[in-house]
């Protein structure tokens, strides 16, 4: 199959489109139509060094689409079907999966290249080099090959297009809350960083009733969503401390922090935000060399503060996925509002462009 991608040729070089050649589905590997993808944070990271990755590579790690065929061991999709894609392919048999934690499968050895387990690559250009496929899916295309495990089957009467964010950022957020964290009802807490994560941090709390939800960004133009999502406070990241402002409002600091970028500063803001006995939630994705963090180890034995890291909303996507959808469609969590804007497949700088400058909750491709 030849179709139209968004390739990285190297580092902090624009995406390109492309004809890409997609290997017919193996015994357990669909084709898939995809009609949306997410514009996430985490591709972001591949172009930059911040993942180390290979080059060419195609990312988009946020995608849903129709299956358009099979392979001959493929039981639980037939043609037609809607499907959300998920970036890990839990494997079921590895200890990770049988101890329900899917989401750390080890297939995720592979996450950065794609590449099947005997080496092999479903991707190539016109000149013949193998292409990596980010996450198993590549789905800033038209068109993917993946394996049967990272396909999350949907109602067929969803829309594709409104749901594509429940592919990473919602159960990353919403998960890292019930999952991880494990908020109890009445509980204070902050988060930090303001993307498609953090909003989804907002919506979890608000699902496990927190009562006072501070959130704070860089971008004072979050402000107005934030408070709409229903955050209490905002604090203006880029005037203000934030610990000091935390302190300002609480007297003594949050139950619960969630850093929702991924780095370092940031992490321990996170642990200083909270009081003694807090949790403090890592989300976000440090750059691979990022090794240390500040912490005050005295405090938090003495004052019993604990840091815990999230994957993918600490449970299995085949468990999140479908639960988050149910919450979807009875009105618990909100999908189709978190994107804000979508965009053509050769709009995809402009995407990401918007998304640096903090214009979008998520910004999102639409292929067709
Ligand atoms: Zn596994
Ligand atoms: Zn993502």
């Amino acid at each position: 199959m030849i179709a139209k991608g968004a390739i990285l040729s190297g580092l902090n070089q624009a995406f390109k489109i492309q004809e890409l050649e997609w290997d017919d589905p193996r015994d357990d590997e669909v084709g898939i139509r995809v009609q949306a993808c997410g514009v996430c944070h985490s591709d972001w990271h591949c172009t930059n060094g911040d993942y180390p990755m290979q080059f060419p590579c195609l990312t988009g790690h946020e995608g849903g689409g129709v299956i358009e065929s099979v392979g001959q061991n493929v039981t639980r999709f037939k043609v037609g079907d809607k499907v959300v894609m998920s970036w890990m392919p839990s494997c079921g048999h590895c200890w990770s999966c049988v101890n329900g934690q899917g989401q750390l499968c080890d297939r995720g050895a592979n996450l950065l290249t794609g590449v099947r387990d005997d080496g092999t690559y479903r991707i190539h250009n016109k000149k013949g080099d193998k292409v990596d496929q980010f996450a198993f899916l590549g789905a800033f295309s038209e068109y993917v090959v993946i394996p049967e495990d990272g396909c999350i089957a949907i109602d067929q009467d969803f829309d594709l297009l409104k749901i594509p964010i429940v592919g990473c950022r919602a159960p990353t957020g919403v998960g890292a809350v019930i999952n991880t964290a494990k908020v109890k009802p009445g509980s204070t807490a902050l988060v930090i960083g303001l993307g498609g994560v953090g909003f989804n941090v907002i919506q979890g709390l608000k699902v496990a009733g927190a009562r006072l939800i501070i959130a704070a960004d860089i971008a004072a133009n979050k402000k107005q969503w934030a408070l709409d999502w229903g955050a209490h406070h905002f604090i203006d990241a880029s005037k203000h401390d934030v610990v000091e402002e935390v302190m300002k409002i609480t007297g003594f600091g949050v139950d619960y922090a969630f850093d929702a970028i991924g780095k370092g500063a940031v992490q321990s803001q996170c642990v200083k935000a909270t009081h003694k006995g807090g949790l403090s939630t890592w989300i976000g994705v440090a750059p691979i060399d990022q090794t240390q963090v500040e912490l005050n180890t005295w405090n938090m034995t003495l004052y019993q503060q604990g840091a815990i890291g999230t994957c993918y909303g600490g449970a299995s996507p085949f468990e999140m996925v479908p639960q988050l959808m149910g919450m979807y469609r009875s009105g618990i969590i909100k999908l189709d509002e978190l994107i804000t804007k979508y965009y053509k497949l050769d709009q995809i700088n402009d995407a990401f462009a918007d998304m640096l400058a903090g214009k979008n909750i998520c910004g999102c491709l639409r292929m067709y």
